[in-house]
């Protein structure tokens, strides 16, 4: 790569070479794969895209500040397949052309293309007509025209030879630039202005649209800042910006809008194709829905109240109460294989120390804000009633949900968890989703009564439930997080809270915090200088294109059914 041109191969089918840092194909790529077809339709329908820069790249022009960092728009000029040079198998690879070549590119040294105004305008790269499969094919290399058509005889020959691994790209092939087609145009600024969309969407729809957790470019350093503070955003240069919370969410206005407004017990939305015993039971404005899944596992409780009910609690309050920019909500830190990365929902913990699947600050329980203890109380006075033996909880894990957050499925299973944990849900409403965690076919355990086990479809949800604004869920058993695992799809709304209580044994629970390891500044730097060069002009791309397209490196007719019948069919599986 240069400031200019970047030659790359990707879509993945790849694994480490025995012990190598090398990497090697494992199977071809086919035209038909989907990280291929996007790049395919990419140079087809000539959509612009942006590169970002990983800090391994070996043959990065200079050392990148940080372990990602955004380049430019890139349009891709050529695609061609060659022989991946450990295993053989063919892989697809391309040419990407920074798309404003008068601007200056950041990541090029002094000298290098895209510093200055060193290249060679409107100059196309040379094609020729293999002899063989008379399709055309660019020149790519110094040491002779190749066919890179994988259908054809010749592919990647010399001389009727297979040629070698160790090639260089002709002059032409790096030096050339093609003018940009007039639907090139950027789509969008790299670094967009937070200020006037924000501001637009903060008065139409407040402050939990999807615009609002989403990161900001700090305007004053360029980094890529993810939203962590429930206050707004936060920069490690010392920027800081709020959101403004100008807009407080009422049950209402978040509600499911067909949903009945029940006056009397509301009726429950059941689910239950699998046969679990499931009681329901109304108390005056209540309905009590508990879905029986064995004396071993332990009782999904699901309970509902009507709108009035819910009011006269105090719901409509705690939910109010729970948009208070002061509260101390952030969102927990994660380490990916990426580098750090953040869960998507906002969490407070409060009480004794919960491990849960990223680490809590934790406030303790007396310091915890007024709607913190207001919900414990709540919580452990309802469970009470409906779970005889209850331990009072002595932990809240308050986690607030915006649009389009969700969480995947995962289970509660911590050294030290009581038995029972019991969710409250306040605003948009949201569907829970409860299945097998793996292995449980072995495991008669955690077999309900009625469940016919060849009827189990794996990986769905064996049984869900939607948690409405009021709505407390309590899973009544250590066994519902030893065999069962639940998730939390699309809320479906602005803003929902889930205030959790549980007990946790302070003296089994380890109380030190897991250490998080090195954090790898997971920052990307963007800046775009000016310097005044011209564009290329006039038609130079490519007319190799249509050939390529017309025989795309694809699975063979044969392949293509035995890989078939290879897989599973539903049928078989169930
Ligand atoms: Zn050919
Ligand atoms: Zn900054």
């Amino acid at each position: 790569m240069d400031g200019q041109i970047i030659i790359s191969h990707c879509g993945g089918k790849s694994a480490e070479v025995d012990d190598s840092n090398e990497r090697a194909l494992i199977d071809d790529q086919f035209k038909d794969d989907n990280p291929v077809r996007c790049m395919l339709n990419n140079w087809q329908y000539k959509q612009p895209i942006v590169m970002i820069m990983g800090s391994k790249c070996p043959t990065s022009p200079t050392k990148m500040p940080h372990r990602y960092q955004v380049l430019d728009w890139f349009m891709i000029t050529h695609a061609w397949t060659e022989p991946d040079p450990f295993s053989g198998h063919v892989r697809f690879k391309y040419r990407f052309e920074k798309v404003g070549l008068q601007e200056s590119s950041w990541w090029a040294p002094q000298g290098m293309p895209g510093k200055n105004e060193e290249y060679l305008p409107a100059v196309a790269i040379e094609e020729r007509e293999c002899a063989t499969c008379n399709k055309k094919s660019p020149r790519i290399y110094e040491e002779g025209f190749l066919c890179i058509h994988s259908t054809c005889q010749q592919f990647w020959k010399l001389d009727g030879q297979s040629a070698a691994h160790n090639l260089h790209y002709t002059q032409q092939f790096l030096r050339a630039r093609h003018p940009v087609p007039p639907n090139y145009v950027v789509p969008s600024p790299l670094a967009p202005s937070i200020d006037g969309l924000l501001l637009d969407r903060n008065a139409e729809l407040g402050n939990a649209h999807r615009d609002f957790w989403k990161g900001i470019v700090c305007p004053a350093c360029g980094n890529c800042c993810a939203r962590t503070s429930w206050k707004g955003w936060v920069c490690t240069c010392g920027y800081s910006r709020e959101v403004g919370f100008h807009v407080t969410y009422t049950a209402s206005q978040l509600r499911e809008p067909h949903r009945d407004r029940y006056v009397g017990a509301p009726i429950p939305a059941i689910n239950n194709r699998y046969n679990i015993p499931v009681k329901v039971e109304t108390n005056g404005a209540t309905t009590i829905v508990r879905y029986d899944l064995g004396p071993a596992v332990g009782t999904v409780i699901h309970v509902q109240n009507s709108d009035e009910l819910n009011k006269k609690l105090g719901m409509d309050e705690l939910l109010q109460r729970y948009q208070d920019p002061e509260l101390p909500f952030k969102r927990g830190q994660v380490t990916t294989m990426c580098g750090t990365s953040y869960t998507r929902n906002f969490a407070l913990n409060c009480g004794a120390a919960y491990h849960y699947v990223v680490d809590q600050d934790t406030v303790k329980m007396e310091d915890a804000p007024v709607v913190v203890q207001n919900v414990l109380s709540m919580l452990n006075e309802q469970v009470g009633k409906l779970c005889p033996g209850h331990r009072d909880f002595n932990e809240v894990l308050s986690l607030a949900y915006l649009e389009d957050m969700r969480m995947n499925y995962h289970t509660d299973d911590e050294v030290g968890l009581g038995p029972v944990v019991a969710s409250l849900s306040l605003g948009a409403p949201a569907r829970m989703g409860f299945r097998f965690r793996a292995g449980w076919k072995q495991n008669k355990l955690c077999h309900f009564p009625g469940l016919d086990v060849d009827d189990v479809k794996s990986g769905i949800p064996q049984f869900s439930v939607t948690l409405n604004h009021g709505d407390l869920l309590i899973m009544d058993g250590a066994g519902i997080q030893r065999y069962w695992e639940h998730s939390l799809t699309r809320v479906e709304g602005l803003f929902r809270i889930a205030a959790t209580g549980r007990y946790i044994d302070p003296d089994t629970h380890e109380a030190a915090s897991r250490p998080f390891g090195p954090t790898p500044a997971q920052r990307m730097a963007i800046t775009s200088p000016k310097s005044e060069t011209t564009v290329p002009t006039g038609e130079a791309q490519s007319t190799y294109m249509e050939d390529f397209f017309t025989h795309l490196h694809s699975i063979p007719k044969k392949e293509k059914s035995r890989r078939k019948s290879a897989v599973p069919t539903a049928s078989a599986t169930s």
